[in-house]
C-alpha cells in the first residue's frame, strides 16, 4: 500500500489564513469599545463570547441577537395615552415631590406636563437623588412607558425612558430584548450593540447574485436584527433574520466543503474485489437480497471501489436488513487485503451481530472477534494483538474499539451500526484508526435528507425502501393499564401455543407505586408463568445479560422482559409479541422501534401499549400514530408535528449542530439554498481566489469555520 504522508486530524499546516483587515472592527475586543471598559463589560460573560475563557469580540455581541422586541412608537399627548398601553410621549418636568422624610418606602413623584394634561413619574426606593439630577424642573423629557392610573391620576411606575428629546441617545421606538443573565439588561445590550456597529465595516457579497435578491446585504441584516424599525423587520422570519440564516448555513456548508474535498485527496484508496467471499457469502443466504438491498450493495462497493474515502450512510426503517449490506461490505474489504469493523452501541447488540454473522463468515473461512471492553485481559490482548498484526480481519464490537490501545494492521472499512446513537467525536475517532478508513454508516432514524447534509456535507446516501418479503403488518392495540388482566391472559393464551413475547417497562426498578419497573415485572410475570420468564437490563452482570438473550432466542425463555436496551437491532425473528409498558413514556420513533423487534419472520404479530388510563390528549394521539403507521418515515413526521420541531429536531434529540444566527425549527428550509451555493462555489473557484471566493473567506472568518481555510491552505 502506497505510503500516505497525512494521516487524519494532523493536516499540513500552513500558515494561518491572515484575517483580512475589513474585518478588524467585527474581532476587537468589546472592552476596546468607546464607552465600554473591562469593568462594564464584564458582566456580559458567561452571556456572549466563547466559551474558553478567550475575551468577548464584537462579532459574539453582533451574533447574539434579541429574540423579540417592545414597541414604543404609539406616540400621544398625556390626555389620549390609554391605561395599560406602552406609550412615548414628550412632557415638561414641573416639580419633584420627595417622599416625607422616614418615609422610604413612600414612592418619589415628579409631575410632568403638557398641554393636554398632567401625570405622574412614580419611582420606589431609596436612592431617588438621581432623579432629580437627571429631570431638572423646567426641562423637556421624551417619556416611555406602561400608563396605569391610581386614584383617578395617570401614571408611569418607573418609566423605561426619560431622556432629553434633543438627544434621544438611548431611546429606541423599537426597543430588542435580548437573553440575558443576571445584571444585564436589555437596554444595555443594546447600548453596547449600538456602540459595536460603529466599528464595524461593510463586506463585499459572497452569495451569489440570484440568491442575494430580495435579501439585504450581511452587515444591513444584522442591523435590521439588532435595530428594528418595525417589530416585523428584525423577526427570525424576516428578510433579515433569513439572510442571516442564510449565512450561517453558507459558511458551515462551505466548510463541510472544503473539509470533504480535502479529506478525499489526501485520503482515498480504492477498494475493490474479486467476489471471492462475497458472492459465495450472498449464495449462502437463506433468503435472497431484496432488490433495495441489492442496489445499496452496489452503491456501497461502488464507493468503496472509488479512489476516495467513503462516507455512505445505509438508511433503512427498523427489519429492512441492514446487517446483511453491512456484512457485505465489510466482506469486499477483506477481499481487496484490508480488516473491516462493525461498531454497534451496545454490547447487547454487538454480540448479537457475532453471533449471527459467524455462521456465515465462517463459510467462507473469516472468524469474526467480538471486543465490547467486559472481555477478561488475556482474551483482549489475545484480540489487541491479532488486530495489530492483521491476524485478525474482521472485529465486531462496540465504542471500546476506538480505544487508544486498540491499533489495527490496515483497517479498510468501519461500519457504524446505528450511527445516531454515536456522537460525532466516537465516529470519527474510528475513521483515525487507518490512513484511509472508508466509513458506512446505518441507521434506522429517518432523517430527511437536507437534514442529513447539514450534519455531514457531502455524504452519500442509499436507502432500504423495501422490507424483506412475507412481513405482515403488526397488529397493535393501545390499552389503558387497568385492563391489564386481559392482556395476561391472551400473552397465555399466546404462550400456550408456542409464542415468544418481548415485554418492555421504562425503568428497571420501580420508583413509585405503580409497577412500572423491569424487576417488578418480571417477578410478577414470573408468578404467571413460572420458568419461561427472563429478565434483560444493562445493571444486569454481563453474564445473566448473555444468558438472558440467549435463551429467548432459542426459546428456552418465551418471555423477555427488558428495559429498552432491546430498542436497537435484537432480532429474533420467532418473537411476535411485543407489550409496551407506560407507552406513552416513550418517543414515537422510539416506540416504532420498540415494535419493529417483532413482525420479523413470516408468522403474525402482535403489539400492545399499555398506557396510564388518565392520558392527555396529545398523549393518545400520539399513541394512535403507532396504532395506524408502520412507516417510519411517517411516524417520525407525525412526532414533529405533535411535539414541535423544537424538541424532535433539536440538538439534543437529533445531535444537529447548532450554528450562530439559524435555528433548524425557522430555517432549516434555506438549508439547500445555501448548500448549493457553497457547491457551486467551490466547483467554480476551488481555491476561493475571485473576489466572491475572497468575499467567502471572510464569511468562514465571521462564522468561526476558519479551520476549513486551513484546509484550504493546505491545498
Ligand atoms: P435492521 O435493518 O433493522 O438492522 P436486520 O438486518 O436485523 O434489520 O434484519 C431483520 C431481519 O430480516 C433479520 O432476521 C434478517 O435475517 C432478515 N432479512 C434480512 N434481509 C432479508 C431478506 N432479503 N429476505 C428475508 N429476510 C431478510
Ligand atoms: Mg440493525
Amino acid at each position: 500500500m502506497a505510503e500516505n504522508k497525512f494521516t487524519r486530524g494532523q493536516l499540513p499546516i500552513a500558515a494561518e489564513d491572515p484575517r483580512p483587515a475589513v474585518l478588524d472592527g467585527y474581532f476587537a475586543p468589546l472592552d476596546t469599545l468607546k464607552g465600554f471598559g473591562t469593568k462594564l463589560i464584564a458582566p456580559l460573560k458567561g452571556l456572549i463570547g466563547p466559551e474558553n475563557g478567550t475575551p468577548a469580540r464584537v462579532v459574539d455581541l453582533l451574533f447574539h441577537l434579541p429574540t423579540s422586541t417592545i414597541d414604543r412608537r404609539l406616540r400621544t399627548t398625556i390626555a389620549d395615552a390609554p391605561e395599560g398601553a406602552i406609550v412615548t410621549l414628550i412632557g415638561r418636568i414641573e416639580a419633584h415631590r420627595h417622599a416625607p422624610p422616614g418615609r422610604s418606602r413612600m414612592p418619589h413623584r415628579v409631575v410632568v406636563g403638557d398641554e393636554s394634561g398632567e401625570l405622574l413619574l412614580v419611582y420606589f426606593g431609596q436612592e431617588t437623588g438621581w432623579i432629580e439630577r437627571s429631570m431638572p424642573v423646567g426641562s423637556e423629557r421624551l417619556i416611555s412607558g406602561v400608563i396605569e392610573s391610581f386614584d383617578g391620576v395617570k401614571q408611569i411606575v418607573h418609566p423605561a425612558f426619560v431622556v432629553d428629546p434633543q438627544k434621544p441617545g438611548g431611546f429606541s421606538a423599537i426597543e430588542p430584548v435580548y437573553p440575558l443573565k443576571a445584571g444585564v439588561t436589555s437596554r444595555f445590550l443594546h447600548r453596547v450593540v449600538r456602540q459595536a456597529f460603529s466599528v464595524v465595516k461593510e463586506l463585499p457579497e459572497w452569495l451569489s447574485p440570484e440568491n442575494v435578491a430580495g435579501f439585504p446585504p450581511f452587515l444591513g441584516a444584522l442591523r435590521n436584527v439588532h435595530q428594528p424599525s418595525t417589530p416585523d423587520e428584525g423577526a427570525a422570519s424576516s428578510a433579515a433574520g433569513r439572510r442571516l440564516a442564510v449565512d450561517s448555513f453558507f459558511a458551515s456548508q462551505l466548510a463541510l466543503a472544503l473539509l470533504r474535498r480535502h479529506t478525499r485527496q489526501r485520503h482515498g484508496r480504492a477498494m475493490s474485489g474479486d467476489g471471492q467471499l462475497v458472492e459465495p457469502l450472498i449464495a449462502a443466504l437463506p433468503y435472497t437480497l431484496t432488490s433495495a438491498q441489492v442496489r445499496s450493495l452496489a452503491a456501497v462497493h461502488g464507493a468503496m471501489a472509488a479512489p476516495q474515502a467513503m462516507l455512505h450512510l445505509l438508511q433503512g426503517d427498523v427489519g429492512s436488513g441492514k446487517t446483511v449490506v453491512a456484512m457485505l461490505a465489510m466482506a469486499r474489504a477483506i477481499e481487496a487485503g484490508h480488516q473491516a469493523a462493525l461498531m454497534a452501541p451496545t454490547d447487547i447488540l454487538a454480540r448479537q451481530h457475532h453471533a449471527t454473522l459467524t455462521p456465515l463468515l465462517r463459510g467462507v473461512g473469516i472468524e469474526p472477534v467480538l471486543l465490547t471492553g467486559r472481555e477478561r485481559a488475556v482474551a483482549k490482548a489475545k484480540v489487541l494483538a491479532g488486530l495489530a498484526d492483521g491476524r485478525i480481519r474482521l472485529v465486531i464490537g462496540t465504542h471500546a474499539l476506538f480505544q487508544e490501545d486498540v491499533r489495527f494492521a490496515d483497517l479498510g472499512l468501519a461500519v457504524i451500526d446505528e450511527q445516531h446513537r454515536f456522537g460525532v467525536n466516537q465516529r470519527l475517532a474510528l475513521t483515525t484508526k487507518g490512513e484511509a478508513v472508508d466509513l458506512l454508516l446505518t441507521t434506522a432514524t429517518p432523517i430527511p435528507r437536507t437534514l442529513v447534509l447539514a450534519y455531514y456535507g457531502d455524504m452519500d446516501v442509499s436507502k432500504l425502501d423495501e422490507k424483506p418479503p412475507g412481513r405482515q403488518k403488526i397488529a397493535t392495540r393501545a390499552m389503558p393499564l387497568t385492563r391489564l388482566d386481559e392482556v395476561i391472559d391472551g400473552l397465555r393464551r399466546a404462550l400456550d401455543k408456542g409464542a415468544r413475547a418481548y415485554w418492555v417497562c421504562p425503568t428497571i426498578a420501580d420508583e413509585g407505586e405503580e409497577e412500572s419497573g423491569v424487576e417488578q415485572r418480571a417477578a410478577s410475570l414470573e408468578a404467571h408463568f413460572p420458568g419461561l420468564v427472563s429478565l434483560l437490563h444493562s445493571r444486569l452482570p454481563q453474564a445473566r445479560r448473555e444468558k438472558a438473550l440467549s435463551d429467548f432466542s432459542t426459546g428456552a425463555s418465551r418471555v423477555l422482559v427488558a428495559t429498552t436496551v432491546i430498542e436497537v437491532g435484537v432480532d429474533v425473528p420467532d418473537a411476535t409479541i411485543m407489550i409496551i409498558e407506560q407507552a406513552d413514556k416513550f418517543g414515537l420513533s422510539q416506540l416504532h422501534q420498540l415494535r419493529g423487534r417483532v413482525g420479523r419472520g413470516t408468522q403474525a404479530s402482535s403489539c400492545v401499549l399499555l398506557y396510564d388510563p388518565d392520558l392527555s390528549e396529545t398523549a393518545k394521539e400520539r399513541l394512535q400514530v403507532i396504532r395506524d403507521s408502520e412507516d417510519g418515515f411517517y411516524i417520525a413526521e407525525a412526532d414533529l408535528r405533535l411535539r414541535g420541531p423544537g424538541e424532535v429536531l433539536g440538538a439534543r434529540q437529533s445531535g444537529l449542530p447548532s450554528l450562530p444566527l439559524a435555528t433548524w425549527e425557522a430555517h432549516v428550509d434555506l438549508l439547500p439554498t445555501a448548500r448549493s451555493e457553497a457547491r457551486a462555489l467551490i466547483a467554480a473557484d476551488p481555491l476561493l481566489t475571485s473576489p466572491r471566493g475572497q468575499a467567502a473567506r471572510l464569511a468562514l472568518h465571521l462564522f468561526g469555520q476558519q479551520r476549513a481555510l486551513r484546509y484550504l491552505l493546505a491545498g
